[in-house]
């Protein structure tokens, strides 16, 4: 019985999960101006749910803990994580709506994107605490930012206190505290993150610097993701440069989260934290060649192959 728990939960993983309401547009409407756009696409999204489904794909035991309203996209929502094989038994549904992004995808690839955070934004230190078997018993708690600080917070306090190893994605990028930060590893974050945990003296520093300079404010590793270019891991011994595979990318949406999400999976597996970053640059370049985010995420098997 022990084991059997023990496999489920690999991972816990801490954050949001949003409706992803994508529609494409020829141009971003100026202030009081009204576009047409294509008929709306309802997604699974969400960097917590992303991060979730990427790392149970991979073959990870994975428990989501966070909220979703009781509607047709919290269902949506429950129905992705299930069918990846992620336990959705933490999920509590709070009196709101599930939380949703507005996206709005222009002919150039760029998107510009407005998160109602409904459900996601009731997450408490008491649904954190409600969890805390479950994350003594894990391997790898994996916590981002689209949930309130506090209880992000209380995710890296119970992890730490349980020795089990915490990796945070600072995205959206928000201010920690000494103690948190020191309990990460890897600290994980996209260059805009970087710049802004770091401030203004980044401004031309490449991917190694910046890891380096992260590295210094006191987490145990750190991982920088440069896009179409890889990532920089840094530890206390070395730093090194992870090279993406070339691919010809489709769309780019939540292919942090799948390279969040596989390394989880390979850390919980027992990878080094480079061998890991391998593995997880494979596993997010497969996921730009497809579209949406969930739904583009690859099994072990095709990272494999
Ligand atoms: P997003 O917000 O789009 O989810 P992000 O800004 O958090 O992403 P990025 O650094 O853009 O993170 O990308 C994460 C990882 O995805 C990269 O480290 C890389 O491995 C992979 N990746 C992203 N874009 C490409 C690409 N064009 N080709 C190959 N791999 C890519």
């Amino acid at each position: 019985m022990i084991t059997s728990l023990t496999a489920l939960t690999d991972i816990v993983v801490v954050g949001s999960a949003n409706a992803d309401l994508v529609t494409t547009v020829a141009r971003r409407p100026a202030a009081g101006e009204t576009v047409l756009g294509s008929d709306l696409r309802v997604s699974p999204g969400g960097k917590g749910a992303n991060q979730a489904v990427a790392a149970a794909r991979l073959g990870a035991g994975v428990a989501f803990l966070g909220a979703v309203g009781d509607d047709e996209h919290g269902q949506l929502l429950l129905e992705s994580m299930r069918s990846a094989g992620v336990r959705t038994e933490h999920v509590r549904t709070p009196d709101r709506p599930t939380g949703i992004a507005h996206i709005t995808v222009t002919p150039d690839g760029e998107n510009s994107i407005v998160v109602s955070p409904g459900a996601n934004g009731t997450l408490t230190t008491a649904d954190i605490d409600r969890a805390a078997s479950v994350i003594a018993i894990s391997t790898v708690v994996l916590v981002s930012l689209e949930v309130p600080m506090p209880a992000a917070l209380r995710a890296i306090e119970l992890a730490r206190a349980a020795g089990v190893r915490t990796v945070l994605n600072l995205s959206p990028p928000g201010p920690l505290t000494a103690d948190a930060l020191a309990a990460l590893d890897p600290l994980i974050v996209n260059e805009h993150e970087a710049g802004w945990l770091l401030g203004a003296e980044t401004t031309s520093a490449d991917g190694p610097a910046l890891a380096e300079a992260l590295l210094a404010l006191g987490p145990r590793s750190v991982v920088v993701t440069l896009g179409g270019r890889g990532a920089v891991v840094a530890t206390p011994d070395c730093v090194s440069t992870v090279a993406a595979p070339r691919v010809s990318p489709v769309d780019t949406t939540g292919a942090g989260d799948a390279f969040t999400g596989a390394l989880a999976a390979r850390l919980s597996a027992g990878d080094e934290l480079l061998a890991a970053a391998r593995f997880a640059v494979h596993a997010a370049a497969i996921s730009v060649t497809r579209p949406g985010a969930q739904p583009s995420y690859p099994t072990r098997g095709e990272v494999r192959a």
